[in-house]
């Protein structure tokens, strides 16, 4: 049996390559530099370990966080294949132990932070040994239009510089035509081969749905339908995912809280619960994740509107990396790309806004688009994939009906009109639904015409009525979350213009405000 098989299965203890793999293995047998997309849980790191065991050398592995070395290090370890990394979490007597093993070529793989390279005495040791290629992971980082530039990877530009005979062998996950290109020339890559899987992960099945009150019950409904099995809960800020995750013990389910204010012990404990599965449930900011060693993870929540398409799709990426069937669902609103605008606009630095802002158009339009969501996210990608049909809401749900609510979009933009658009959509739902509450009667809205109008609606309702209306700018959120009337919205006042909500949104609504009471 050819060489390169046999290690497989024994070593790897598989029976055949996964698409691309084979190709990507003889490529960099031949010494040839390549460029890897493929999507999460794709087997990347079986591409770039498989050719290091045909091979004299050691191979280098450049990559951006020391948990991803860590993972990484010890499943060779287990396999009985040397690998070390060398890293600042380490003592100088350690990495110097390291570097010797590395000069008296006892090592096959060597792990390490990009910033390395900024050191003479590394590059210094590894001019001096057998380099089978190196291998840059996570290779997205090394691009300013990518989700996760770092600067380190700027110094990756000087590898073929110091190793020009040396193949450099880039693998990333996600990555546009542009990022593609910037990763292959930031690195010098010299004809390099590119392989490009398809963008879809066919073991992903998808679900989105505009966000009603604070989307516990929606979770628990979800959680209901996907019975103990274990995943990630992804929330915008470390307080939500505190409460969340106390929410969800309080009813039954086995969660913890995971995000930076954390000491590294409690972030250790809650890693490893997870990944012992002594708990099911992680909810978390964007702080966990990439380089999580767990494959059997069977679903991905999101409790609001990602920043980028990017960011989402290798968050949901986390799911079902062992093949078997997973569920992502994802919970916004527009209020969610209200807040993600105001972060973009007060960034500091000015090159990124407008590409901020278009990557956050997109992720909304992708939220309330009534395509393929597979689709929508290849098309981004710049991939051209047929409708899943099976594996998303929007292709399973068929035709959506529309409800046409001009005279509900009527009431509501009256009230905003009649309190001189000086107050947000609680209020105005608040005078719509004749509460009482202190605000109401201090401005004296209980005497408004429209006070009361709206009492045959759930807030919930009125809610998906705001947000179609803010979507569709009849009205503009202005400082301090105020609403305000644009044409559109006079048009739809004045009956001139309708308005129109897809009937499943209307549904969720009244179905959750069920519940709830
Ligand atoms: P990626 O880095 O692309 O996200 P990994 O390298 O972590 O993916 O691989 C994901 C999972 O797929 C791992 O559990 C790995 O053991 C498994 N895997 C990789 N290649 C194969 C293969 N040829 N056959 C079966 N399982 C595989």
């Amino acid at each position: 049996m050819n060489k390169k098989y046999q290690i497989l299965k024994d070593t790897f203890g598989h029976d055949k390559f996964r698409s691309f793999q084979e190709e990507v293995v003889d490529n960099i047998i031949n010494k040839q530099d390549v460029l890897t997309i493929l999507p999460t849980g794709g087997g990347k790191s079986l591409c770039y370990q498989l050719p290091t065991l045909l091979m004299d050398g050691v191979t280098v592995v450049i990559s951006p966080l020391i948990a991803l070395m860590q993972d990484q290090i010890k499943a060779l370890n287990d396999l009985d294949i040397k690998a070390k990394m060398i890293s600042s979490s380490q003592s100088n007597d350690e990495n110097n132990f390291t570097m010797q093993k590395l000069l008296n070529g006892d090592l096959k793989f060597i792990y390490v932070a990009p910033e390395r390279f900024t050191s003479n005495e590394f590059v210094g040791v590894l001019q001096r040994i057998n380099i089978n290629y190196f291998v840059i992971d996570e290779a997205h980082c090394v691009s300013a239009w990518g989700h996760e530039f770092r600067a380190e990877y700027r110094n990756l530009d000087k590898l073929k510089r110091f190793f020009p005979n040396t193949a450099i062998c880039a693998f990333t996950a996600t990555a546009t035509k542009k990022v593609e290109a910037d990763i292959a020339s930031n690195l010098n890559l010299q004809n390099a081969k590119h392989f490009r899987a398809k963008t879809i992960r066919d073991n992903i099945d998808i679900k989105v749905e505009p966000r009603i009150a604070n989307g516990k019950t929606q979770i628990l409904n979800f959680l209901k339908t996907h019975k103990g099995l274990c995943g990630i809960i992804y929330t915008f800020t470390r307080k939500e995912a505190e409460s969340t995750a106390q929410f969800l013990s309080e009813n039954g389910y086995s969660s913890k809280a995971y995000h930076a204010g954390l000491s590294p012990k409690v972030k250790d404990e809650v890693y490893d619960a997870f990944v012992y599965e002594k708990i099911d449930i992680v909810v978390a900011t964007i702080a966990f994740g990439m380089g999580i060693d767990k494959s059997n993870i069977r679903f991905v929540i999101h409790t609001s509107l990602p920043k980028t398409l990017e960011n989402y799709y290798q968050e949901i990426g986390r799911a079902g990396r062992d093949g078997e069937m997973s569920y992502v669902y994802l919970l916004y609103s527009k209020s969610d790309e209200v807040k993600r605008k105001i972060q973009i606009e007060e960034a500091i630095d000015n090159s990124y806004k407008q590409t901020g802002l278009d990557k956050l158009e997109a992720m909304y339009r992708y939220c309330v688009s009534n395509n393929c969501r597979h689709k929508i996210i290849a098309n981004y990608f710049e991939d051209e994939i047929d409708d899943c049909k099976t594996l998303c809401d929007n292709c399973t749900k068929g035709e959506i009906e529309q409800v046409d609510v001009s005279v509900d979009a009527q009431k509501f933009l009256s009230a905003v009109y009649r309190s001189e658009q000086r107050f947000g959509t609680n209020h105005i739902i608040d005078i719509l639904r004749a509460s009482k509450n202190q605000k109401i009667l201090e401005f004296e809205h209980d005497k408004l015409k429209v006070y009361g109008l709206g009492v045959d609606k759930s807030k919930n309702e009125w809610m998906a009525i705001a947000d179609k209306l803010i979507d569709i700018q009849a009205v503009f959120l202005g400082e301090f979350r105020v609403l305000k009337l644009n044409t559109l919205g006079m048009e739809i006042l004045k009956g001139n213009e309708k308005l129109f909500l897809d009937s499943d949104k209307l549904g969720i609504a009244q179905k959750i405000q069920e519940e709830e009471t």
